[in-house]
């Protein structure tokens, strides 16, 4: 990747000549599989085994341009030239941490900016993708919340970013991309149809090719869409918790009147895990809410019937944050109230922090403490 630093920070990377956004032709992105093989053969009147040619280009060998398939007959290639397009974004600016986590932000055909973070570690890495452009949920620690709900991403728009975190960050550089996460900007199974659509995309040998242990969609706690997902396939599933009142739930997560917390553990009691797979449930730490004992104790009640790792996520200072991050004392004794009572429980390290791009930090800035918690965060502040 090129780093031409601009006064907008970070830098714009290197986009693959023959990458741009045609949206008045098809887009061949939005297609699932299926779809694909029908165009090929009834659209363009082609053999079906040009649409597997033209799968593979388009998502393991990332084509840029229709011309490099050089396996696909020149007349078909002047034909999708014609009539399709194979980019739904195009890169528009990477912003690194020192700890090399970079938060990328993508441009799409009506000018929304969507973000990407790519979080190396030693044994992976790991992509966060959005899902919507905004999010309607409504939670009060994140950021993205703020910008409410602008519109879903499409299939293409959701695997697009993962076809160019691997050009900007080359696996004979950077190790293969291991993991992805549908945890960025949007709720994932808010914008259903395409979240699964685009995961089956990526977990299909022919397509982005992970493992689908390793594709993992965070939900806010949308029952329904949890119970169909469920049914409909087999990737891991994370599910941001936050709070075991619903006093606390209601107020930080509005999704929780909908689906307070007995309707949402008993769903996941339900879900249908294969052997030897767990939920993980998420748990951002706030300092003097959801922090205490007596909330490790309650959580350590409602998970016994599930399955489950629980990361712990110190909480994310950003600007006009009314939050507050727990101390590094208060953050371990939870961890170890948890461990004792034989939860698998990671504090999960805050990476990426200087380029806004850790949980809960993606989209513009600002949330509200609710009023009625303002005091109890005060009153453990030091
Ligand atoms: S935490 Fe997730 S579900 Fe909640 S508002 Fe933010 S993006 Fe949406």
């Amino acid at each position: 990747m090129t780093h031409d630093h601009d006064p907008e920070g970070g830098f714009v990377p290197e986009c693959p000549a023959g990458v741009e956004l045609r949206p008045d032709k098809i887009q061949l992105k939005d297609m699932t599989r299926d779809q694909l093989d029908a165009f090929v053969k009834d659209t363009l009147g082609e053999k079906r085994f040009r649409a597997e040619q033209l799968f593979n280009w388009m998502y393991a060998r990332r084509a840029a341009s229709f011309e490099e398939m050089s396996n696909l007959p020149r007349g078909l290639r002047l034909k999708l030239e014609d009539a399709a397009s194979l980019h739904r974004i195009v890169p528009r600016r990477a912003y690194p941490s020192p700890d090399g986590t970079h938060k990328l932000t993508f441009t799409c055909h009506d000018g929304a900016v969507i973000e990407s973070v790519w979080i190396p570690s030693e044994d992976r890495n790991t992509l966060c993708v959005s899902s919507q452009v905004g999010c309607a949920m409504g939670c009060t620690f994140c950021l993205t919340a703020r910008m409410g709900l602008l519109r879903n991403l499409s299939i293409g728009e959701i695997t697009d970013q993962i076809t160019f975190a691997r050009r900007l960050f080359p696996e004979e550089e950077h190790g293969r991309l291991t993991n992805v996460v549908m945890r960025g900007m949007g709720e994932p199974l808010h914008n259903y149809d395409n979240a699964v659509a685009a995961m089956r995309i990526m977990t299909d040998d022919k397509g982005l090719g992970l493992s689908n242990r390793k594709v993992t969609v965070s939900t806010s706690g949308l029952v329904p869409a949890i119970e169909k997902l469920g049914q409909d396939i087999n990737i891991s599933l994370a599910v941001s918790l936050n709070a075991t009142t619903d006093e606390l739930r209601d107020e930080i997560m509005p999704v929780n009147k909908r689906y307070p917390l007995a309707v949402l553990i008993k769903a996941l009691e339900d879900y249908p895990l294969r052997p030897r797979r767990r939920i993980t449930i998420e748990y951002v730490l706030l300092e003097g809410l959801n922090d205490g004992l007596e909330d490790a104790a309650r959580m350590v009640q409602m998970l016994k019937r599930i399955p489950c790792k629980i990361n712990l996520i110190p909480w994310n200072p950003h600007p006009d944050s009314a939050f507050k991050r727990p101390s590094r004392d208060r953050v371990e004794r939870f961890q170890r109230y948890l461990i004792d009572n034989h939860y698998n429980a990671l504090i999960r390290e805050t990476r990426g922090i200087e380029a806004m791009a850790a949980c809960g930090q993606l989209g513009k800035p600002g949330e509200q403490l609710p009023k009625r918690f303002r005091k109890a965060a005060e009153a453990t502040t030091p």
